[in-house]
């Protein structure tokens, strides 16, 4: 029994509270594994898998674990768990640029803010220059015939410096991809920060509330106040609409259940779609962590995982939103969280 019954979205809610999969290095892929230096696998090896109608990016082990990627005699890929069949058919995805079917580039890993489970400015990488950033948007887009493009950095010097860098790259896919969608994932301080990213000719945006409660914020994240980052959103939602605005809140940071959800019916009340993403603990980012709760967290179980989607499915209900609306970033990767209303 393949799973144990299991449907696609309980299984990738397993998938995601383990966060890492084995592959023998016998075991052959189509593709090179790509490494991220931004998002929850940034620093290590990582792999985009297709299966039931979703998709999950795992940081690939290379000592036995859980789950295992297995090759079929009939060709073809399969998840293990523990040996024992977990997900039949599953396909290895073509992730040239971070996300499948998008190109998501990073600018920056160095960072000013020290996020403890932020694996970004613990990788060590030089950042590029934005109009190398902006050369390589355009190659992978038209190579892989691409029709949505993400840009992300930490925060190298300042936010309106960053801020400075997105626009010359938008500026300047633009002028090239003028059909291309837009998404963006600044750090933003100031509302015309954001109104300058929208003339620029960016389509969505992410603005990461990042914790559930003000007071884990202040802990894990402690350059930034939780009640402006909440302004910002709402004004982003003035500039890029209703269903152009997305936030992440990360929990297992030993908040509760109703502290996530009444974070995301913060954000959907100002019409913004809250992304929740389950922490991932992991070599990089264990010390920093444990330093900055007092405790050393572990991942949400997939019980939790599904419970929140659920619940986060009835408050975006409520305020008419659908992770629909958005094109680009995590909405449309689908790779890191369950993404309620989406299937491929
Ligand atoms: S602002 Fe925080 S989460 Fe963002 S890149 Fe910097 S350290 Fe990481
Ligand atoms: S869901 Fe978001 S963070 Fe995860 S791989 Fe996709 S784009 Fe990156």
């Amino acid at each position: 029994m393949w799973g144990d019954g299991l449907d696609a979205e309980e299984k990738k809610a397993h998938l995601i509270s383990e966060g890492k999969i084995f592959i023998p290095q016998e075991t052959r892929l189509p593709f090179p594994l790509s490494k991220s230096t931004a998002g929850p696998g940034a620093g290590s090896a990582a792999i985009a898998l297709g299966f039931g109608g979703t998709r999950v990016k795992l940081a690939v082990n290379r000592e036995p674990s859980r789950f295992s990627l297995a090759l079929k005699a009939s060709g073809g890929y399969a998840i293990l768990d523990g040996g024992k069949p977990f997900i039949e058919n599953v396909q290895v995805l073509k992730n040239p640029a971070h996300a499948p079917e998008q190109c998501f580039v990073n600018i920056h890993s160095h960072c000013i803010f020290n996020c403890a489970f932020c694996n970004s400015p613990r990788i060590r990488e030089a950042g590029r220059k934005p109009e190398q950033v902006a050369d390589f948007i355009v190659k992978t887009c038209k190579e892989n015939d691409f029709r949505a493009v993400a840009i992300t950095s930490a925060v190298p010097e300042t936010i309106d410096k960053q801020a400075d860098e997105f626009i010359f790259v938008i500026r300047e896919v633009r002028k090239t991809l003028p059909n291309v969608i837009i998404g963006v994932e600044p750090y933003a301080e100031t509302r015309e920060q954001i109104r300058r990213l929208k003339e620029a000719g960016a389509d969505e945006i992410k603005l990461n509330i990042q914790a559930a409660t003000s007071g884990i914020l202040a802990k894990v994240c402690p350059g930034f106040d939780y009640e402006k980052s909440l302004a910002l959103i709402a004004d982003a939602v003035q500039v890029f609409g209703k269903g152009k605005v997305t936030s992440n809140i990360i929990f297992g940071f030993g908040e509760s259940d109703e502290n996530v959800l009444e974070c995301a019916e913060a954000l959907a009340a100002a019409s913004c779609i809250p992304t929740l993403r389950a922490l991932r603990v992991n070599d990089l980012n264990r010390a920093s962590l444990k330093e900055a709760l007092g405790f050393e967290p572990e991942a949400p179980s997939p019980e939790r995982i599904l419970r929140l989607a659920e619940a986060q499915k009835k408050i975006m209900e409520k305020y008419g939103l659908t992770t629909k609306s958005m094109e680009t970033m995590c909405c449309r990767c689908l790779c890191c969280d369950i993404v309620p209303f989406y299937d491929l």
